[in-house]
């Protein structure tokens, strides 16, 4: 009787390890990124391991994001949510208090040097407070493809402290993608290197691309300021104008996430052409030329250069 008890036991315990194994596979670790950059890295680091929710889609705006009762319940279910941080997503205390999630919240700019907005048109950004004079940092991190290995190696540990069975993938395929994204700052640097220093100023809607800038060496200037929350005073756009006249920008762009208008506008009253779209702060829809990170950053050096030199 006690003989088959145990057997009868041991049998239990291997079925319950093998069930165990097997429901590590047929499970994933739910992920909640933020937004569609975030989404991209972590898709790349997870594999089949991850399953991702992402809050702010394709071309969408994460300043003035409003999330929806799905957000909820995806942030509700959650094992790990990602996000930016620096206040880049407005909605995000908001959603983590009505979802009540007991996920972890990783903050991927951790280990950033996070670099402050520039003042020219700080007063467009009165809502973040810069127009008192108070500095405001910029949130815009992954434009910096150095920070973008900073978010990379952030989720890698994140995956690994949540799921250390699969940890020594994600490290694997946390260096794999860091080697692309190499590869990739190699390619921004020769684009850049391309243009002479003078032509190195263009134009785009809202300040987005702090970060490139500081890594770069590319000026943009930038009537909306840091977020897309606030119009820019009629002050701001006749300055920006009065620049380009002087010939001070060589193009002039528009943004995935952003009206056009404005920018339209400045083209409008400088007849300087619009030199077409860059992705700032949301990757493209699948079909669109900038669906991944790698994608999206070759995408604007294209736009650019080509903007630029005519090329
Ligand atoms: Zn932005």
């Amino acid at each position: 009787m006690l003989k088959s008890i145990r057997a009868a036991l041991a049998m239990s315990v291997i079925t319950l390890t093998a069930l165990g194994a097997s429901s590590a596979f047929a499970s994933p670790l739910k992920v909640v990124a933020s937004f569609t950059v975030i989404a991209d890295f972590a898709k790349n680091v997870g594999g089949d391991r991850v399953d991702i929710t992402t809050i702010v889609g394709p071309d969408g705006d994460a300043h003035v994001y409003e999330p929806s009762p799905a957000d909820a319940v995806a942030m509700a279910k959650a094992d790990i949510v990602l996000v930016n941080g620096l206040h880049f997503e407005g909605f995000l205390q908001r959603l983590v208090d009505a979802s009540a999630t007991k996920a972890s919240i990783v903050t991927l700019t951790t280990g950033v040097t996070p670099i402050d907005f520039k003042p020219e048109f700080a007063d467009a950004a009165e809502g973040a407070g810069s127009g008192s004079g108070k500095t405001v940092t910029d949130p815009h991190a992954f434009q910096s493809i150095a920070n973008a290995k900073i978010y990379v190696k952030n989720i890698a540990e994140a995956f690994c402290a949540a799921d250390s069975e699969g940890c020594v993938s994600y490290q694997t395929n946390a260096a794999a993608y860091t080697k692309k994204l190499d590869a990739l700052e190699g390619e921004v640097r020769a684009a850049i290197q391309s243009i002479p220093e003078a032509k190195r100023v263009v134009i785009t809607s809202h300040d987005a691309f702090g970060y490139f800038e500081h890594e770069y060496g590319l000026i943009f200037l930038a009537p909306q300021g840091i977020s897309t929350d606030s119009e820019p005073s009629a002050a701001d756009v006749a300055k920006l104008v009065e620049q380009v006249k002087q010939d001070k920008a060589e193009a002039i762009f528009v943004e995935n996430i952003t009206n056009p208008r404005l920018i339209e506008q400045i083209a409008n009253e400088t007849g300087i052409k619009v030199g077409g779209t860059l992705y700032s702060d949301a990757l493209s829809q699948p079909d669109g030329p900038g669906s991944t990170y790698i994608d999206m950053m070759r995408n604007n050096i294209r736009q650019i250069k080509g903007a630029i030199l005519g090329s």
